[in-house]
């Protein structure tokens, strides 16, 4: 294994992730973490693109030579029709959250709904086929997981959510396995995905419950895709009324170990991804 470099020089190979706000992404610290353990000469930086200056942005990727970038909020669906390639999940889906640069051709992809998977087979020894999935939420989380465990082969998935409208949509993404569900679909179910954003540390739903934990239990895997805090009141809800737990982090790490695998062609060191991760949210 080579040593990475203390420090970049003029042949440093750039990637990064475009948002606003960014200061808060965890994206280029895990990046850094898989390129110090590869021993690659790379850097990843947070670069703060508001809404007007998005098209100058995706034109600096390519004046710049900038290997790939991260996307965040707002621009997973905006940046789609300045890129010049689309793969099928993201287009099915509606949005982008890794570019990659080859030579000049900007292609777009989701790795959410794959590192959700991703995470589910390392962190539980769990195959979405055949199985019966509740996602509760509907936002760009929750459609991309959906997506993510239809073509995985689910048996159902049913998305709950406070909104019909947008419950309707991500039932859809979901194919022929989705249809919009209500909180007691969750009694029984296989997997449980809590996919809304309650439950964030710094907002006032942080100790709230999406569902009621009487319908968690023994035989469940019950994911909360919030990773600030690690263990959510739902988590703490799950494991106490003995079902299987995993947090958000799992699904961080693998998004992010996957947009590394596009970038170098290399396989993630997910072990130092994980120990980044784990130590930047305090998951210990
Ligand atoms: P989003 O697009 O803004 O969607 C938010 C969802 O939460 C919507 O379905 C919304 O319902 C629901 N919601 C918000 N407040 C609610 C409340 N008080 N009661 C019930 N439902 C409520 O957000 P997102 O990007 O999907 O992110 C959702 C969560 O997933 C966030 O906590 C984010 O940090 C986390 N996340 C984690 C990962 C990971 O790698 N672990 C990746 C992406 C996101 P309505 O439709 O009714 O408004």
């Amino acid at each position: 294994m080579h040593q990475a470099p203390k420090w970049p020089s003029a042949s440093t190979v750039v990637v990064g992730v475009i948002g606003n706000p960014i200061a808060h992404s965890l994206s280029p610290l895990l990046h850094q973490a898989a390129f110090e353990a590869l021993g690659l000469d790379w850097v990843s930086l947070g670069f703060e693109v508001g809404p007007s200056a998005l098209g100058d942005a995706v034109s600096g990727i390519r004046g710049l030579k900038i290997r790939g970038v991260s996307v965040t909020m707002p621009h997973k669906e905006s940046v789609m029709a300045l890129l010049d390639r689309i793969s099928p999940l993201a287009k099915a889906l509606g949005s982008v959250n890794c570019i990659t640069n080859d030579s000049g051709v900007l292609e777009g992809d989701t790795t959410d709904g794959p590192g959700f998977i991703e995470a589910l087979a390392h962190g539980a020894d769990f195959d979405p086929m055949g199985k019966s999935c509740v996602v509760l939420g509907a936002g760009g989380a929750a459609r991309a997981v959906a997506a993510a465990l239809g073509v995985a082969g689910a048996r159902d998935v049913a998305v709950v959510n406070r909104s019909p409208g947008p419950a309707a949509r991500a039932a859809a993404i979901a194919g022929p396995a989705g249809r919009v569900g209500r909180a007691s679909d969750a009694l029984g179910a296989d997997l449980v995905v809590q996919a809304t954003s309650v439950g964030m540390a710094g907002t006032e739903s942080a100790g709230r419950l999406v569902i009621e934990p009487e319908l968690l239990g023994p035989g469940q895997l019950v994911v909360d895709l919030v990773y600030h805090p690690v263990t959510t009141a739902l988590i703490d809800a799950a494991n106490r009324r003995g079902a299987r737990t995993m947090s958000g982090v799992g699904m961080l790490v693998h998004q992010a170990a996957l947009a590394i695998e596009r970038w170098t062609g290399l396989q993630a060191p997910l072990g130092a991804m994980w120990e980044a991760a784990a130590a930047a949210v305090g998951a210990g």
